[in-house]
């Protein structure tokens, strides 16, 4: 029987790597940084699966680069690095690794936004790393408590779900907005629907689940951010282009809103240095799923998913399942 070659695009931590070996031949990118594109298409020619990062722009020149390759697994997520539309039209399964450890984890990580901004852990911190810190004052450094406010979550999906569920613990109000309405979930956790626009106007953390479509992106601009409160914060752990980030410096320069929580942004690894200068903002690099854990996890659901597909079996971690049906 054909040995099928497997192309990984990096170095990625967790088991993959040693499970596709068993079963293929594996080539690896092996340098610790984003593959340079000509390497990237050599390796996508030479392949029958291709496990990539969110960082690799499969578009229909990789697509079509290889007319033999049987599966694309992205070692995320999102997939919005993927022409899945054109992947679909070739028949190509395109996989990713959603999982609870993710889901947790990137609710984790917004909660630490929730919190930091909250109780301006950013700016406590550096008050006292800068020796700025003279003597206790009953003014100094006043934040918000979470007790008693409104939460209000854009996207409840798997992680804007978990996020809701750890809201609870800390006496918080729900309010959530979806294309798809979930009333047993309403029920369960005491979560309201609202449309879009009033949670905007009513909450006090406003925070983003929603996947980068072309529905989604900028779905929050000038517009949406006048409506919000100036006692309000804003967090994104999502995709930075659901943002309008132009808007969003605009919206905290002229302190319409209070703070941002931001771990994406829209031309990420560059920072618009506007963003950057402003102290309420909490800022991450695109870590709120850099947990061991998670990373572990995704690695394992990485690999199986090519070792599924390469069996000729189905795996349920598949954003375009609409090509088994055709
Ligand atoms: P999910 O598919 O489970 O949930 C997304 C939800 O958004 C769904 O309920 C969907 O109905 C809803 N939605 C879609 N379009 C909408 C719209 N226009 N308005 C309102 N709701 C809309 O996805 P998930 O696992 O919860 O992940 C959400 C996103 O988080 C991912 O697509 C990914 O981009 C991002 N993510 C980021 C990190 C990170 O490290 N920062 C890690 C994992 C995922």
């Amino acid at each position: 029987m054909k040995k099928f070659k497997v192309f990984i695009t990096r170095n990625i931590p967790g088991p993959a790597i040693h499970l596709l070996k068993k079963y293929f031949t594996v080539k690896l990118y092996p340098k610790d940084n984003i593959i340079p594109r000509q390497q990237l298409l050599a390796g996508i020619k030479w392949c029958d699966a291709l496990l990539c990062l969110l960082t690799d722009k499969i578009d229909q020149e990789a697509i079509d680069i290889n007319p033999n390759l049987k599966v694309i697994s992205n070692y995320a997520v999102g997939y919005n690095n993927i022409d899945v539309a054109y992947a679909t039209k070739k028949g190509i399964p395109v996989c990713n690794t959603p999982s609870d450890i993710i889901s947790d984890a990137v609710a984790e990580h917004t909660f630490a936004f929730i919190m930091a901004l909250a109780k301006r852990l950013h700016e406590d911190e550096e008050y006292v790393r800068e020796h700025k810190w003279k003597s206790w004052a009953p003014k100094l450094l006043l934040g918000t408590m979470v007790k008693d406010k409104t939460l209000g979550i854009i996207g409840l999906g798997r992680i804007g779900a978990g996020v809701v569920q750890r809201a609870a613990c800390l006496g918080m109000k729900v309010i959530y907005y979806d294309v798809h309405r979930n009333k047993d979930f309403e029920h369960k956790f005491k979560a309201q629907y609202f449309p879009l626009k009033s949670i905007l106007k009513t909450a006090d953390f406003v925070s983003l689940h929603v996947p980068l479509l072309p529905s989604t992106r900028h779905l929050i601009g000038k517009k949406e951010l006048r409506l919000m409160k100036p006692t309000a914060y804003l967090i994104n752990t999502s995709r930075g282009r659901v943002v309008d980030e132009k808007a969003l410096i605009l919206a905290l320069q002229k302190k319409w809103i209070r703070g941002a929580g931001l771990d994406v942004y829209e031309t990420e690894p560059n920072v618009n240095h506007q963003l950057t200068a402003l102290h309420s903002v909490v800022l991450t690099p695109h870590t709120a799923s850099a947990t061991m854990e998670a990373r572990l996890q995704m690695s394992k659901d990485a690999g199986e998913n090519i070792v599924a597909i390469l069996k000729g079996k189905k795996t349920a971690k598949i954003v375009n399942p609409e090509i088994y049906s055709k």
